[in-house]
């Protein structure tokens, strides 16, 4: 947040190596209303470093700049270029009240990546992969020789995932395939 790089931005394009995967950086800015709002995710990210508090008043001309115009959007003195009607938790400087120079916000680096995957291959119940996306309804028989579990496998959440809910296919499946695959191998 510090120097001429950009306050809040929606995604800076700061590409990360030569080719391959792309790091975008994105400056990430909650004000008081957001920390509050997040506060058990906010404590855990400060205690790893990867947020840092700071008063508005320690920021940075560029950031202060930002910060200003947001809050003019927000507050609809000025239309949104990204035409953004709903502006979550955000509390700082929309009151009667001068904004508080003196308010607390946390600031961080963050970049976009894969979460979890839905779909992928289809295992039976015995881990075994099935050699189409129809599995064992249509008739279609298992792989030989091939166990699959964790996030390359698709198909146990549905069309949704309850979220920390990977362990099921990683811990459950996983044991499954390895017992099945053992199994195999000692023709027990
Ligand atoms: C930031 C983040 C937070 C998450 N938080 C949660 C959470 O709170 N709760 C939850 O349930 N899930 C969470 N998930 C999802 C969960 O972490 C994954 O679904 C889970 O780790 C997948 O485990 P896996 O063993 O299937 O795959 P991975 O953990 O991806 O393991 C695959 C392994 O295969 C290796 N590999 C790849 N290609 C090759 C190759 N060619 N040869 C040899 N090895 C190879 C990789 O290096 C890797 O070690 C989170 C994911 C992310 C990214």
């Amino acid at each position: 947040m510090e120097g001429d790089e950009p306050a809040m931005v929606v995604a800076g394009d700061n590409a990360g190596g030569s080719g391959g995967v792309r790091q975008w950086d994105v400056r990430l800015l909650l004000d008081p209303g957001a920390c509050e709002a997040a506060a058990a995710h906010v404590g855990f990210y400060l205690f790893k470093g990867l947020l840092e508090k700071k008063r508005i008043r320690d920021l940075d001309e560029t950031t202060r700049e930002t910060l200003a115009d947001y809050v003019a959007i927000v507050k609809g003195c000025k239309a949104d270029p990204l035409g953004r009607a709903s502006f979550g938790h955000w509390t700082w400087g929309i009151g009667d009240d001068a904004a508080d120079e003196d308010a607390e916000v946390c600031v961080g680096r963050v970049t976009p990546i894969t979460h979890f995957t839905m779909g992928g291959a289809v295992i039976n119940e015995k881990s075994q992969v099935l050699a189409s996306d129809l599995g064992q309804e249509s008739g279609q028989l298992p792989i030989r020789g091939l166990w699959a579990a964790g996030e390359i496998t698709g198909g146990i959440h549905g069309d949704n995932r309850l979220g920390g809910s990977s362990l099921l296919e990683c811990v459950v499946y996983g044991l499954t395939a390895g017992e099945e695959a053992a199994r195999s191998l000692s023709g027990a």
